[in-house]
């Protein structure tokens, strides 16, 4: 018979063993093995059989072997040690608690997170991204408050049917049997958070805690009783279909979220976070949530409360891909936020022109969740210096008549949490080896005087223990598909320890090319099968569910690892999540990928194999362009400007093969007389050295404490100063300069006489404009000059202010200056006004520029 009902009854611990579930119910054990070891001593069996997921182990461990262990007093002071440790890693003072002027706490919210493969509520890079964000928030004692919801089915499991096509199943969870605890109001009830519907009654959540290290996260889920059928699924799944359902789920992330916060620091005392941080787009109205308070509680108007909750915004975009960012049907949104849900303080119509793509090229009938996230942050940054790049180019439209370069949105590149993905046996090699860098992160370039003997020998130890785990993997995914034991029998020597080990993991989009290494099959196979180098290769990889295309590539590479004379050599496993990802890039000799330039935002996966002694072989894409530097692996060359798509396929696949064939494969067999491979070792020290320090997510969080969350706390203390006067002044100075702007206008410009002058003179410009009824204190007079091209455009400009502000005829004022003619060579200079103000982030904040009438303004000289 069926269970109509399921749920997870929980294990009494005898009194001397209650430590135990403190350090279950903190997600830290994730990442720290001595915490494991004292999981798999509780019984070594068991641990196995429950794939290492304590809270099942405490759910099933018998309660003769809890009495047991209840006697065993060197068990006791193991598990006393381990609670001490935990209780100092959570309360000591970390490297933010030497920080000046950094905010009290940070709200970061994302739609998914990447923990433990224990809570499957990811589906790809931005969830592991935040849950290694949160982990090293944790590390490095940052007062982060993490936001989601709880998916009741977590992203899908996938198996293969016989043929080859990819099978999903949705395992339900049930939170009683995770590491969470029920946030509570001090009376004991559930805490509810409740968001207003345009029908029917409002959208009831509770509010799952989840303690990872020292940070709380917060996760809302709509499954309960008040809530009807349809309400209750709100939280079903990731990403729930479209429409309603993920506009649902996003307003109950963005709005709850903000009151499940508020609960949480009510009931806790928990400082009230300062900043903001948005993963992505998914989040976004959050914004308006903090402007309804703002309207509610402290009586400001909408213009001035939306300038008070943008100075503490920080947004992050993830994706270089138009089609990955988040769009509703206007007229959704519409529905959702106006009528009978309208709320007096955040009018439908000023929502709707938060999220307009109403710019050149913009389509006006969507709600453009990324677009409303750049208008609610006053900070904002792309994943990679190159997605920075292309993410100023996409929005630009939102900043029209600025240069792209100076579109205010900059970049911070990923990093992954050392804890998580580094293997334990080379964290104690770097332990024994190189103290310094565990103690305090310094000693990298130590590792390049090392022998690395012992680095090999590790590596061997990973490489051996992926072919093992894999080899029990793929007897599974064959029997799964109907297999008998005999025809399974071969399996036993598939792979090999000691052949070169590629792997390819990842989710599988189109623009991540999963099948490129097969656009020739008859040369792939020479590959895998050459005697002398021998190659083989380990794929993962997860496709939407409703991704056809993409089930299709999956079965394309399964039916080719299918075929007798390769098997032993290429391989596909199922079910690629953080633990098959973990042993992939702790094992494989070289991560691949081969993304179709410029659509990789970042990625991680090759930050973290590289970090296991791994070399990257990658097409020059997310933060491969920026850190490849010859020496740390090799870069697959991309055809990116061909238009003709099979073409360029054709080109990387060829480039691809010979890499492999006459660099990789030969660098790695080239062994010395004592075996080891001296070339192939000596760069992966030096990967080890120069990529350690910087794709670690310590750099990261830093950089996003010191350049994002540390100005945004200012910003925000100066607009809520004096029941916040500057946010009250800021937005009557937006509104007065916004009006004014159409009749700012350059009049007229002079340059100087000399039209070729020699390098290192100064050329007076003198500027006569109309300001059109605004004080030269509301604006700022610029000069941008420097070296033009062929089409008279200024190839990164440089500024100059000008001053003396002087009265000319009919209200009009004139500004002079000198430009400084630093370099020879053609050179321009132009023009322009553009609004100034203390706590603007930068000159192209407002979107607003006067410039003279081209080409007016423009001498060109040969600078001798
Ligand atoms: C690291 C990781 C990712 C993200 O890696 P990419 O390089 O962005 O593909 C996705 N899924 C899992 C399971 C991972 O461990």
């Amino acid at each position: 018979m069926k269970a109509i009902r399921r749920f997870t009854v929980r294990t009494v611990l005898p009194e001397p063993l209650t430590q135990l579930e403190e350090l279950v119910l903190n997600l830290r054990w994730s990442w720290h093995h001595e915490t494991l070891d004292l999981f798999r001593a509780v019984d070594p069996a068991l641990w196995k059989a429950v794939d290492h997921d304590p809270v099942r182990l405490l759910g099933e461990v018998s309660p003769e072997r809890l009495d047991r262990l209840a006697e065993d007093r060197r068990f006791l002071r193991r598990l006393r040690d381990a609670a001490e440790e935990l209780r100092e890693y959570l309360t000591a003072p970390r490297w933010y608690q030497s920080r000046p002027g950094v905010p009290s706490s940070i709200a970061y919210f994302s739609p998914e997170y990447g923990i433990t493969a224990a809570l499957p509520q990811y589906s790809g890079g931005l969830g592991i991204l935040a849950g290694d964000h949160l982990k090293t928030a944790s590390d490095l004692g940052v007062p982060i408050i993490g936001v989601g919801l709880l998916y009741r089915h977590g992203y899908f499991s996938q198996s293969l049917s016989p043929d080859g096509w990819q099978l999903e199943r949705y395992p339900p969870i049930d939170p009683n049997g995770l590491p969470l605890t029920l946030l509570r109001e001090k009376d004991g009830s559930p805490v509810r958070v409740r968001i207003g519907l345009p029908k029917g009654g409002p959208l009831h959540a509770q509010v799952w805690l989840a303690r990872v290290g020292r940070v709380p996260q917060l996760l809302l889920d709509s499954d309960v009783e008040e809530n009807e059928p349809s309400a209750r699924d709100v939280t079903d799944r990731l990403y729930g279909g479209g429409g309603d359902h993920r506009l649902l789920q996003e307003m109950l992330l963005g709005i709850g979220g903000v009151r499940a916060i508020r609960a949480y620091c009510r009931i806790t005392g928990h400082a009230a976070p300062e900043v903001f941080h948005t993963n992505e787009g998914h989040a976004g109205f959050l914004g308006l949530e903090r402007i309804r308070e703002l309207v509610a509680e402290r009586g400001l108007a909408f213009d001035e409360a939306l300038e008070a909750a943008r100075a503490g915004t920080v947004f992050t975009t993830h994706t270089p891909v138009p089609a990955g960012i988040d769009r509703f049907p206007r007229e959704l949104v519409g529905r959702y936020f106006g009528g009978a849900n309208e709320e007096p303080a955040v009018p439908v119509d000023r929502i709707l022109a938060l999220g307009a793509e109403d710019y050149p090229g913009g389509d006006r009938t969507v709600f453009n969740m990324a677009v409303m996230g750049m208008r609610l942050a006053q900070r904002v940054n792309g994943v990679s210096e190159l997605h920075g790049r292309v993410s100023r180019e996409m929005f630009g439209g939102l900043w029209g008549g600025f240069d792209t370069a100076e579109v205010p949105i900059g970049s911070i590149t990923n990093g992954v949490h050392a804890g998580t993905w580094v293997a334990r046996e080379i964290q104690e090699l770097a332990a024994r080896e190189i103290p310094s860098l565990v103690e305090t992160g310094s000693g990298w370039e130590e590792i390049l005087s090392r022998p690395g003997t012992e680095l090999w020998r590790v590596r061997g130890v990973l490489r051996r223990r992926l072919v093992l785990d894999a080899r029990r993997r793929l007897r599974e995914s064959w029997r799964q598909r109907g297999a008998s034991e005999a025809e399974t029998s071969w399996i036993d020597d598939a792979l090999d320890p000691d052949v070169l080990t590629i792997g390819f993991a990842r989710r599988v989009p189109s623009y991540k090319r999963l099948t490129l290494m097969m656009r020739d099959p008859a040369r792939l196979r020479r590959i895998l099968l050459d005697p002398r180098r021998p190659v083989q290769i380990v794929i993962a990889g997860k496709a939407h569910p409703a991704d056809e295309g993409g089930k299709r590539l999956i079965q394309e590479i399964v039916r080719f690892a299918d075929a007798e004379d390769v098997r032993h050599r290429i391989v596909f496993l199922p079910d690629y999540d953080m633990d098959l990802g973990r042993l992939l890039v702790q094992g494989c000799d070289v991560w691949m990928n081969n993304p179709l330039r410029p659509l990789e935002a970042c990625g991680t996966s090759g930050m973290k194999a590289a970090l296991n002694g791994g070399l990257n072989l990658s097409v020059l894409d997310g933060w491969w362009d920026e850190w490849y530097d010859g020496q740390n692996g090799w870069s697959i060359p991309s055809a990116d400007g061909l238009a003709a798509p099979d073409r360029r396929d054709d080109l990387e696949a060829a480039a691809l093969y010979e890499l492999i064939e006459d660099h990789v494969a030969v660098t790695f067999y080239d062994r010395d007389s004592a075996g080891l491979p001296r070339r192939w070792l000596e760069m992966v020290k030096h990967t080890i050295a120069t990529l350690g320090p910087k794709v670690l997510a310590t750099r990261m969080v830093r950089d996003y404490v010191e350049r994002y969350y540390t100005p945004a706390a200012g910003s925000a203390r100066a607009m809520a100063a004096d029941g916040y006067a500057g946010a009250r002044e800021l937005a009557a100075w937006k509104r007065r300069v916004a009006q004014a702007w159409p009749g700012v206008t350059v009049e007229h410009v002079e340059g100087g006489g000399d039209h070729s002058p020699h390098v290192g003179a100064r050329l007076p410009v003198r500027v006569v404009v109309d300001l059109g009824g605004l004080d030269p204190g509301d604006v700022a007079v610029e000069v941008a000059y420097g070296r033009v091209d062929a089409s008279d455009t200024i190839v990164e400009p440089s500024y100059l202010e000008l001053g003396g502000a002087e009265k000319a005829d009919g209200g009009r004022l004139r500004y002079a200056g000198e430009i400084p003619l630093g370099r020879s060579g053609a050179f321009g200079y132009s023009v322009r006004v553009v609004p100034s103000h203390p706590r603007l982030s930068g000159r192209a904040e407002p979107g607003l520029v006067a410039l003279p009438p081209a080409p007016h303004g423009m001498t060109n000289g040969d600078l001798r």
